[in-house]
């Protein structure tokens, strides 16, 4: 997609502006509905194409990124647009400052569209914890896109953007996209520079591209990866761009399939698009291992300790003094700005997992549940080194189930977190991961995506973007 719209654009098949606005007319007649985006940054887009069709005129050499449309989730910062992370919060809060992935392909020439739902705060799997109401699933608007990055995600599989950006702490940027039938990388921990995200995990989180090919994950993935000195965890990156991998051969690979990914709470429907996917790499000269990552179900309980104790100090900033004001707030004393602001400001998951987050930080507990999830989370990264030392990747569901219905989660926390089983582990153990469209399932009329997950050691992105380039230009 990315290749020929920039060919498209080199040739003259097409203008920058041209492209612009036939998306931003789709924007029109579809985000009433499917409410993908929370702003539309029209005039900035518009300036920004035309800055790029001056490039092209003039000859000038324009990365493969220059002149398309896309969209960031709304956690991260763009300068002088609105970033609410979904929260009444954060309302009003204009950025003051650009991520450095946003940074990062304004310098490529992307034209960005606007900024995308979310759960708030990134806290959930399927949108509705967005202040600003849910987004919708482009291929049945009665099921959720699945969450948090859902916006970003059905801004792309909509066709309202050619690509987008979301942010995956526990499986936001994979699981929406198993649900709506994108392409959904996860990086590994170090890969992208956190710097100018709202914080939700910080050991946890990384920025991932949501596109409708692999290829052009791959091409994201290579214009904001890499060491940025404003995150200390952040990693050099290969000279070799990523998409230069996506050869389309993986003939005598070996692909890891864990058995705890095939139990117990996994739709049948979706087990059965995973093992013909199976079959597939079979096909493809793979070679197909049985693999056990034993500490598998530990995984969920690790991660919803160890996130809402980050995700709680984390958001211990957003006091009402900084930030943003929330609306009717007029506090007589500091102590009331705090508490008036926070209970209004954020909603019940958040507030949810505040209260774990600080109990399981508070000094008779932090024992018993934040270093015992520590050690499990050494654990589960080791039982990753040792499949490592026999496989090349791992290949698992993304998620135990098709896209649901709305409301179908909502009153039951622990059913909601459920849908992140499959996908919390890489985030745990820090490995790159990448969601695939696999197959669809028929109900009620509609053809439902089903994701599969290829899993790669650490900081071997490039060999995950090859195996599901190769899987995908045979399908
Ligand atoms: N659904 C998961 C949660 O609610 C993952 C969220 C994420 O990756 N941001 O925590």
């Amino acid at each position: 997609m990315i290749r020929d719209l920039h060919e498209k654009l080199l040739n003259g098949e097409v203008s920058a502006i041209e492209l612009v606005q036939k998306h931003l007319k789709t924007i029109d007649e579809k985000d009433k509905e499917l409410n993908a985006f929370l702003t539309v940054t029209r005039d900035i887009a518009l300036k920004q194409a035309s800055k790029i069709d001056e490039k092209i005129k003039k000859g000038e050499k324009i990365d493969l990124l220059a002149g398309l449309p896309c969209a960031l989730k709304d956690n991260i910062c763009l300068n002088g647009t609105k970033t609410t992370a979904s929260s009444k919060i954060l309302e009003n809060y204009v950025a003051p400052y650009d991520a450095t992935v946003s940074e990062r392909i304004k310098d490529a020439g992307a034209v960005i569209l606007g900024k995308t739902n979310l759960d708030e705060f990134a806290c959930g799997g399927s949108t509705e914890t967005s202040a600003f109401g849910p987004s919708k699933n482009p291929i049945d608007t009665s099921r959720v896109p699945g969450g948090s990055s859902g916006g970003s995600v059905v801004s792309v599989a909509s066709d309202e953007v050619v690509w987008a950006l979301g942010t995956d702490t526990g499986g936001s940027v994979r699981q929406p996209s198993s649900f709506c039938g994108t392409v959904g990388l996860k990086p590994t921990y170090g890969r992208v520079s956190r710097y100018g995200i709202i914080a939700m995990g910080s050991s946890l989180d990384q920025v991932g591209p949501i596109t409708k090919t692999v290829e052009d994950a791959a091409i994201v993935l290579s214009r904001i990866a890499g060491r940025d000195e404003m995150d200390a965890t952040s990693a050099k990156s290969s000279d070799k761009p990523y998409e230069d991998y996506c050869v389309g051969d993986i003939k005598g690979a070996k692909i890891g399939v864990p058995s705890e990914y095939l139990g117990e709470g996994l739709d049948e429907s979706v087990k059965e698009v995973f093992m013909n996917a199976v079959e597939k790499y079979k096909e493809l000269g793979a070679t197909i291992v049985d693999v056990k990552l034993p500490h598998t179900e530990y995984a969920l309980a690790t991660y919803y300790i160890i996130m809402p104790a980050e995700l709680s100090s984390n958001l211990a900033r957003f006091d009402g003094i900084r930030y943003s004001k929330v609306e009717g707030v007029e506090p007589e004393t500091v102590l009331d700005q705090y508490l008036e602001t926070r209970g209004k400001g954020f909603g019940p998951e958040v507030k949810r997992r505040i209260m774990l987050g600080t109990y399981i930080l508070s000094a008779g507990y932090y024992d018993a549940y934040y270093k015992k999830a520590q050690k499990v989370r050494s654990l589960i990264k080791k039982d990753f080194e040792n499949v490592f030392e026999k496989v090349d990747y791992i290949f698992t569901p993304t998620s135990p189930e098709l896209a649901f219905k709305f409301g179908d989660k909502t009153d039951d926390p622990l059913k909601m977190y459920l849908s992140d089983i499959y996908t919390v582990t890489a985030n745990l153990a820090g490995v790159p991961a990448i969601s695939i469209p696999i197959g669809t399932v028929e109900v009620d009329g509609k053809n439902l995506p089903v994701g599969g997950q290829l899993m790669g050691k650490w900081f071997d992105e490039e060999g995950i973007l090859n195996a599901g380039h190769t899987f995908e230009i045979n399908s």
